[in-house]
């Protein structure tokens, strides 16, 4: 009988795959999306379907996704989801994300829903009485099974309200087709009365420079479009020509000292600044942001890892090469303000000397190498925890690990190569071999996605040298970068010097209501070996109770001393002793090597200028 059994359920299985490969596309799909009542933070949502005749009498599922696309934790949009109806009868829930409706023999219906939506974000969306900002993935349902059939949008905007986004081709535009689903949510957009557009051109493609500021902008708009532009002027001449005619950059100027995000599309961008444009230092973060997301017009949006994209938004993404996506943007993003002229050359070591201070001390850097750290994305991209974890401990994050990898590989492509070739070169042939030249590998979009193997051949046909080693060492295991090498070859050096703090005890603290909270520990530190916890309140450091200065305090001691600290932890009190060591904590500085000969300042200074 077993086998009999056996022989059914495949059978079954293989009818049902059949005829989900044979399914026509719907007739057509459109999305209305209204917002008449903004206080309430409700996004109205209907999505008119005509269905070919031979899908009336089938079920019709819809599912909101788990994440979407450039941010990979897993946030369950369906959470935030109300009132799903349809015009034919009623609507089954199936599970998490799904729900289904019957057609009942009808070739047109509705299915209509509110989605709660009150975050400023570029994954999340806000909808409130300043404005409506939304990312699709947080708001579309898809029809599953038919993410590939083209899409339409209708967008009933409150009076006085006008929308923009990067597909917007006139003023007062309020309907769109997309390709597929996927392109509707990859076109985030904007909805309010008093956003203000800048417009320029480079190279005869359009740019448009939508800013929302929610503080005060201290006259500075016009200067940062112009600098916007410049970094655009130094990106293309990275790349060559991009593919689209028109790009909007969204920003806001939250002005609420946390919303804070930047989120790379095809033709646009979405930037969130928690500051007011007027304050120090926003001017010079939205330019650090514009860099970055910019350059993702390339490298991710178009020339992408394998796993990214097409999605199946019921698991999140799982791909090798977000140290090459996110890390080697970030390493750019920093390049490119420097040759674009907004940095000088100091600026820019300083900045990547930063970052290896920063990823050299980090205990994750030793357990977890680039590609792990990839594939860890959805627990460590913008991910809050519920569950107590050690990833503080044993985490390192693509970005500064991958702009450091991009940096070295870089450096050792042009110097082993005697300045014939760069990572520039490099990041070019990918773009024309995957994403150019490569045959469409789905409906997505253009191209195929790239393994990082095919990073290491095309590194190594460019360059000439054999880069495997480097590969199996730094990108698939976790020994230290060759920087000396690196460096050297552009005739500069890379200084370790002593951290300032006098003494290490493995602790981080924050404040929270004016309690001092603790919110690190590091492995094996002292801090450990006293006994503290994360989440430990510290109630005095010496007998004395414990405030912003802290570490004045700690630094009159020096390593080998015992420091009293009490602790509070639950309805407990604990004395203990914190045993200070010899810092191993190090600050690098990049400087000029007093024996640079011409030849390795010549390469440096091409690497700096982008010019041969
Ligand atoms: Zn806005
Ligand atoms: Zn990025």
């Amino acid at each position: 009988m077993k086998p009999k059994i056996l022989g059914a359920v495949v059978f079954v299985v293989l009818f049902t795959s059949i005829a989900l490969a044979q399914e026509p596309p719907l007739k057509s799909i459109t999305y209305r999306l209204s917002m008449p009542r903004p206080v309430s933070h409700l996004f109205e949502v209907s999505i008119l379907i005509e269905l070919p005749d031979e899908l009336k009498d089938k079920p019709l599922q819809l599912q909101m996704a788990k994440w979407s696309p450039g941010r990979y934790g897993v946030f369950d949009f369906a959470k935030n989801v109300q009132e799903v109806r349809a015009s034919t009868g009623p609507v089954t829930r199936v599970d998490d994300q799904t729900w289904s409706v019957e057609p009942m023999r009808s070739t047109a219906l509705t299915i209509s829903y509110k989605v709660f939506a009150n975050d400023l974000d570029g994954t999340f969306s806000q909808l409130d009485t300043r404005h409506a900002n939304y990312n699709g993935g947080s708001i579309y349902m898809y029809v599953v099974g038919h993410k590939p059939d083209p899409v339409k949008l209708e967008i009933i905007a409150p009076t006085g309200w006008k929308i923009v986004n990067g597909r917007t081709e006139h003023p007062g535009q309020t309907t769109w087709q997309f390709p597929n689903w996927d392109i509707l949510i990859d076109t985030p957009t904007e909805i309010g009365p008093d956003w203000t557009l800048d417009t320029f051109d480079v190279g005869g493609k359009k740019y448009h420079v939508m800013v929302h500021s929610f503080g005060a902008e201290g006259g500075k708009r016009a200067a940062l479009v112009k600098d916007i532009e410049k970094i655009v002027r130094a990106e293309v001449a990275l790349w060559g020509p991009p593919e689209f005619e028109e790009y909007t950059f969204l920003i806001h100027f939250a002005a609420d000292d946390r919303s804070g995000d930047g989120m790379e599309h095809l033709t646009s961008t979405q930037i969130i600044q928690p500051g007011a444009l007027g304050e120090p230092g926003v001017y010079d973060s939205t330019l650090d942001t514009v860099a970055h997301e910019f350059f993702h017009v390339w490298n991710v949006k178009r020339l992408r890892p394998l796993g990214l994209g097409p999605w199946d938004f019921t698991r999140p993404a799982n791909t090798r090469g977000l140290w090459v996506a996110e890390g080697f943007t970030n390493y750019y993003g920093h390049l490119v303000t420097r040759r674009a002229g907004l940095w000088d050359d100091k600026k820019f070591l300083d900045r990547e000397a930063t970052t290896i201070s920063r990823v050299e001390y980090a205990p994750g850097n030793r357990l977890m190498s680039a590609e792990e750290s990839s594939l860890s994305a959805p627990f460590i991209d913008g991910v809050e925890h519920v569950q107590a974890t050690n990833l503080q401990n044993t985490a390192i994050s693509y970005y500064p690990k991958g702009e450091l990898i991009g940096m070295v590989l870089d450096l050792l492509v042009r110097g082993r190569s005697k300045g014939k070739a760069s990572l520039d070169d490099v990041m070019r042939d990918m773009y024309e071999e995957f994403y150019l030249k490569s045959p469409n590998s789905s409906y997505y979009l253009r191209g195929r996605g790239y393994q990082t193997e095919d990073l290491e051949r095309i590194v190594a046909r460019r360059s000439g040298h054999d880069f495997s080693d480097f590969f199996k060492r730094h990108v698939r295991s976790v020994e230290l970068l060759p920087y000396d090498e690196a460096f050297g070859h552009v005739g500069l050096r890379l200084v370790k010097t002593q951290s300032k703090e006098p003494y290490d005890a493995g602790l981080g603290i924050e404040f929270e209501d004016r309690k001092a909270m603790i919110r690190v520990v590091i492995s094996n530190s002292p801090a450990e070996d006293a006994g503290l916890q994360v989440k430990d309140q510290i109630v005095s450091l010496v007998g004395k109770t414990v405030g912003e200065d802290w570490q004045k305090t700690l630094a009159r001691f020096k390593p080998g001393d015992s420091v009293p600290v009490t602790v509070k932890r639950d309805r407990r009190t604990i004395n203990t002793n914190l045993v200070l060591r010899q810092p191993e904590r190090f600050d690098y500085k990049i400087e000029e090597r007093p024996d640079a000969t011409a030849e390795q300042k010549a390469l440096r200074s091409e690497w700096l200028s982008g010019h041969r």
